[in-house]
């Protein structure tokens, strides 16, 4: 179907951070397509344990006990505020999941009328009808009938509104930690402890959508980290599976309360080979040094893109981001800096509020993060002198 306006570019091998094209072009990779590949590609242990569970047994269903879901769940647990994970395919169905936990909870305690969820306006938490809703996105909505009800929407880091948004019907408020899609629009660390707040005072539910900020993503295994505060359900997926397509959600005991055998299901989640692919990431984050490296890589990054920023006044903005979740807001159409970037042989992906998002491998080395400096340069240099009218 024609659903995508593609890139006249195909891809026949990955090796870290770089793509290569059947005739041997080499591209940088700062796509990860959108945010997924987060070890890069190739990585050998990945490709070793998702190459011995290929040998030994692909799916059973959730209808019989599965090991490497067991084991999945526990280190993720242990690693997050979470007591119990669930898991499925994609990123809209942890989010859509999410939702459906939380309205049960109140259900479960003989609270129905408690179904409601407040989202922010810029949001994106994925395709489905309802998150469709959720995100309020005019330009996906249209041509798909009614939008579901059940949702309410307020304007990004404004608590007034936000407080003025919830009603009796209330039942959470979702946000997604640095809204992705949005542009990497984050909620500042203060907001967001107010938000939890009011999450508390008004016994509503926090579900934080971190299918693109988790994972190492910002630097930390989850975005909420750096704030101090938890969620009590949490939607992931993206770069859960380092590529293989997966999604989870994970949740508080109470919070998760309300669900009982039957109440919620999937044929495909959790099966042996996303399990294999979800267990190796995280042998490789959850090993030492693993964040702190990335964190050391990132900021020196960030500062060499600061340093862009001034010497292309009139093409970059400003930078924004956190870790390896960054995006460069553009004076020039964002498509225009995609374009060029795609020129100087490496990729990126545009954002909304005309920016253009830059997500390396998590594992990206120094040496490429300085190549990564120079394509970015000479990009910039063609744009400046074409706004301009110079020759370069
Ligand atoms: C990508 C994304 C989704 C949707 O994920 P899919 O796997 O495409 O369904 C939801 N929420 C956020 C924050 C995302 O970035």
């Amino acid at each position: 179907m024609s659903t995508y306006a593609r890139a006249p570019l195909a891809f026949e091998r990955g090796e870290g951070s770089y793509l290569m094209t059947a005739d041997g072009r080499r591209y940088l990779d700062f796509a990860s397509g959108i945010a997924v590949t987060a070890l890069g590609h190739n990585h050998p242990h990945l490709v070793a344990k998702l190459t011995e569970q290929v040998g030994k047994l692909w799916h059973t269903s959730n209808l019989f006990e599965i090991p490497g879901q067991a084991k999945l769940a526990e280190r993720l647990v242990a690693n997050s505020f979470a007591d119990v994970a669930f898991f499925c395919n994609s990123g809209a169905e942890a989010c859509e999941g999410s939702v459906k936990i939380a309205r049960k909870y109140f259900a479960a305690k003989g609270q129905p009328e408690k179904w409601r969820v407040i989202t922010f306006d810029g949001a994106f938490h994925g395709r489905t009808l309802a998150m469709l809703a959720a995100g309020n996105n005019k330009k996906y909505l249209d041509g798909f009938g009614t939008k579901a009800d059940g949702f309410d929407h307020a304007p990004l880091n404004d608590l007034a509104a936000l407080k003025a948004a919830i009603g009796p019907e209330t039942c959470a408020i979702m946000l997604e930690p640095i809204q992705g899609e949005g542009g990497i629009r984050a909620i500042p660390t203060e907001t967001l402890r107010a938000i939890r707040k009011l999450c508390d005072d008004h016994g509503l539910l926090l579900i934080m959508d971190e299918v693109q900020t988790g994972m190492g993503r910002t630097g930390k295994l989850f975005a909420h980290e750096w704030s101090g505060i938890t969620p009590d359900i949490m939607a992931l997926a993206k770069g859960l599976g380092g590529g293989f397509p997966m999604g989870a959600i994970l949740a508080t005991k109470d919070a998760a309360s309300g669900i009982a055998p039957g109440t919620h299901g999937t044929t495909f989640g959790g099966n042996m080979l996303a399990m294999a692919a979800g267990n190796a990431v995280l042998d490789v984050m959850l090993a030492p040094g693993f964040f702190e490296d990335l964190q050391r890589r990132a900021s020196m990054f960030k500062q060499q893109l600061a340093m862009l920023i001034d010497k292309y006044p009139t093409v970059l903005e400003e930078v924004r981001g956190q870790g390896f979740l960054l995006a460069l807001k553009t004076k020039v159409p964002n498509g225009d800096l995609v374009t060029a970037l795609q020129q100087q042989q490496m990729v990126s992906v545009s954002a909304a509020d005309n920016t253009v998002r830059l997500l390396p491998s998590l594992l990206i080395s120094e040496a490429e993060l300085s190549e990564a400096t120079a394509k970015l340069d000479a990009a910039c240099a063609a744009l400046a002198s074409k706004s301009t009218g110079n020759a370069a």
